[in-house]
């Protein structure tokens, strides 16, 4: 315990000194070069003393300790309350790095909850409703006014290309607000290809956008979560993707009833034609040791054998930002309601995800920014909504537990 709570009067100690504007921080013997790596340093510090704390309550069933608990507690969103107090001046050589560490720069723009298919893990309430275009607007202005000079909008839903005239406005409008701000704006859209044609295909190639279509490999792995009446679909979008020239990427989820196929799997698609293939671990299911270990073997295999080919397996590329567990991108409902996708994978209802992750009532009503949220307050959060729920704090430990290990073995970014 004494371990993990010298991390936490580390983070202190560089808490105390970001509020007083002294840099280096005093008592803590480290060599920090700038006060962005004190910071960073701070929050993760939080984050790896919070998370073996939880982590011994879960495995060794250690009671929480209400001292304990209020210590981290009076550490959450500190970095916005020394921004909000008002105390920051250009001469505290924190006011930057803080500032940074709220910036935002994606949200994900729910077009429909209509779609096609009923995917087993799939939490999107279906109904008919799609987004609007003033909802939309609100939301393009509102990714738009944040810090980040080059924001991303991801298309989501549903299935967004229900809505594909909805979609061209929105790209459009984006465009030219962003144009009138000096800044470029990126897009990215989650489909599961059914609709992709030619004119949805030339219109992304014009805009750049970039789809990601779901396909976990061969007929019986893609049946296992979703009807086997769509994959010749899939398969079709993914060819006329393949043949455009175009940037795509495929997401293939493993799930520990599939990891033994994962190399086949990955081959299957890489067969075809594919380059880009994310080979995502399944979010809201246990992962055993030796099947995390088993995952990151795997990984290392396909990412061995594709370098002899001079290539990189995609996640090594660009990678998820791990824990995933502990990302938490802001949505924007069709209604306008605008929460956070932390949680996504716990919850089998939606409406109980928005509840929980709820930010705001309409995109022109939240400051994304001063929302924002770093790995430490996330897990924080989910601590806090799931804290009487054994079981689902649990996954969250073994999820955040299996990125942090990703991370740590092959050095990503992260914890
Ligand atoms: S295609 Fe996407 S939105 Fe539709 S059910 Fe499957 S996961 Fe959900």
């Amino acid at each position: 315990m004494n371990k993990k709570l010298n991390l936490f009067f580390i983070a202190q100690h560089i808490i105390s000194a970001s509020k007083a504007g002294v840099f280096p921080p005093p008592k803590v013997n480290l060599n920090f070069s700038t006060p962005r790596q004190a910071v960073m340093f701070a929050d993760r510090c939080l984050l790896e003393s919070f998370l073996s704390y939880l982590k011994d309550y879960s495995e060794y069933k250690i009671n929480l300790d209400a001292k304990i608990i209020d210590l981290f507690c009076s550490c959450v969103s500190w970095k916005k309350k020394i921004i909000l107090s008002g105390k920051l001046s250009s001469i505290n050589p924190y006011y930057e790095p803080l500032l940074s560490m709220c910036s935002v720069s994606s949200l994900v723009l729910l077009m429909t909850h209509r779609c096609q298919l009923r995917c087993r893990y799939c939490i999107i309430r279906k109904y008919k409703e799609d987004s609007s275009i003033q909802v939309i607007k609100q939301a393009c202005d509102s990714i738009l006014s944040t810090r980040s000079n080059q924001p991303h909008i991801q298309f989501f839903g549903g299935e967004p290309l229900l809505c594909f005239d909805l979609l061209k406005e929105a790209v459009i409008y984006a465009e030219e607000a962003a144009s009138k701000k000096n800044k470029k704006i990126n897009f990215g859209i989650n489909t599961n290809g059914i609709l992709l044609g030619q004119k949805e295909l030339s219109f992304f190639i014009a805009h750049g956008i970039v789809p990601e279509v779901s396909c976990d490999g061969d007929k019986k792995t893609f049946s296992a979560s979703r009807s086997s009446s769509a994959y010749p679909k899939t398969l079709a979008a993914l060819e006329a993707l393949r043949i455009s020239g175009m940037p795509y990427r495929i997401i293939m989820v493993v799930e520990p009833p599939t990891l033994c196929n994962m190399e086949k799997n990955y081959y299957f698609l890489r067969n075809l034609g594919h380059k880009e293939i994310q080979i995502n671990y399944a979010s809201g299911v246990i992962w055993s040791k030796d099947d995390m270990k088993f995952f990151a073997d795997k990984l290392e295999n396909i990412d061995a054998e594709e370098r002899k080919k001079g290539y990189r397996l995609f996640n090594f590329k660009k990678g998820r930002k791990e824990p995933v567990a502990l990302n938490s991108e802001f949505a924007c409902d069709c209604n306008g309601d605008i929460y956070r996708e932390t949680g996504l994978c716990l919850e089998k209802s939606f409406l109980s995800l928005k509840k929980k992750f709820y930010v705001a009532p309409s995109p022109a009503e939240a400051c994304l920014e001063l929302a924002e949220t770093s790995k430490f307050e996330n897990l924080w959060k989910l601590f806090s909504e799931y804290r009487n729920d054994s079981d689902i704090l649990s996954l969250i430990i073994n999820n955040v537990m299996f990125g942090s290990y990703l991370n740590k073995r092959f050095l990503l970014d992260g914890i």
